[in-house]
């Protein structure tokens, strides 16, 4: 479905925050992103006990004290069953109907050996089972462009993908990637699999880079090497002296984000997600640049 201003659904990614200092910096990005009304803010969840305890109490407060509607992220790591169910009615209890469900990575070394919890669960699709036997929750999961790097082949991940649909996810969000090609095969593949599951919407993640640093923040997060032909576009622009022209670089990188951005609506993408780093200012230029308005009135997606 189109916004009043023509444009499609966009959403937007917020990461817990570490300290008073970050909260507030979440708080201003969450703020900055009411004026331009994301279908969704979704909060991932990090290992560590204080970490999770500040993510339950900060998305419960974005869900209540915002307008924005707020998806909760919840991995598997490091949790019972029982556990599992008791975050579930914290965030229910908060108001919040909407779980992006996953397995997470080990703690410490996301490609180290993965071990469940003896009283938890192996795969996101067994969570999927479980939120929705909790009641009335809307459940989105992750899917992988180019796979998940423990997948043996690309016909195993879309046929993973396909069972965590049909265990009752109404949409997944992929992992970030640079090469859009990436997400229409994935598309075609998910309808190749399973033509009805193929109809659920699978929402693209993208990531402006705003700086040479961000670029290792993109590959870990894309899991793959920024291709050449951008990393040559960033470094030309950083010549001999990236401090210098760091704006430069950064221009670059809201280029090619918007790039990708309009190459994905003009593909047929359901929404885009972005991830934020918890800042608006690098999304919000992005979105300006796709023909996105600050709205007077809440948009529905
Ligand atoms: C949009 C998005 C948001 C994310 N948010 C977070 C977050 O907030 N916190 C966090 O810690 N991590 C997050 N992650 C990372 C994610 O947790 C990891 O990539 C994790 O390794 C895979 O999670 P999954 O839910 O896809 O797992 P699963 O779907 O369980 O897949 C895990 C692996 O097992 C395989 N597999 C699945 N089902 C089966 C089966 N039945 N038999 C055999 N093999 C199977 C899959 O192919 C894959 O290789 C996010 C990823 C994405 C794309």
């Amino acid at each position: 479905m189109r916004r009043p201003d023509g444009t499609i659904p966009f959403s937007v990614e917020f990461n817990p925050p570490r300290d008073a200092a970050a909260e507030a910096r979440l708080w201003r990005a969450a703020r900055e992103f009411e004026r331009m009304h994301p279908a969704f803010v979704s909060m991932t969840y990090g290992a560590g006990g204080s970490t999770r305890d500040r993510t339950a109490r900060v998305t419960g407060q974005l869900a209540r004290e915002t307008t924005l509607l707020t998806v909760a992220h919840l991995t598997a790591v490091e949790h019972s069953v029982a556990e599992l169910r008791s975050i579930v009615g914290t965030y229910a209890d908060a108001g919040i109907r909407n779980l992006l469900v996953l397995r997470g990575d080990p703690p410490g070394d996301p490609l180290g050996e993965w071990r469940k919890h003896p009283e938890g669960l192996e795969y996101a699709e067994e969570l999927v089972r479980m939120v929705r036997g909790l009641g009335d929750f809307h459940v989105g999961v992750a899917s992988f462009p180019q796979g998940h790097h423990r997948s043996p082949d690309l016909d195993r991940d879309t046929a993973y993908l396909c069972a965590k649909l049909r265990a009752g996810a109404e949409y997944s969000i992929t992992q970030m990637f640079f090469d859009v090609d990436d997400y229409l095969r994935l598309r075609d593949r998910v309808v190749a699999c399973d033509p009805v599951e193929g109809a659920k919407p699978i929402i693209p993640e993208l990531m402006p880079i705003t700086s040479l640093r961000t670029v290792q923040r993109a590959e870990e997060l894309s899991g793959r090497p920024l291709p050449a032909r951008l990393l040559q576009r960033l470094e030309k622009a950083a010549g001999n002296d990236p401090e210098a022209n760091r704006n430069a670089v950064r221009a670059v990188g809201i280029e090619i984000a918007t790039e990708i951005g309009q190459r994905l609506i003009d593909e047929g993408a359901p929404g885009l997600h972005f991830i934020t780093l918890n800042f608006a200012k690098a999304t919000t230029e992005v979105l300006t640049n796709l023909g996105y308005t600050v709205t007077a009135t809440p948009v529905s997606a």
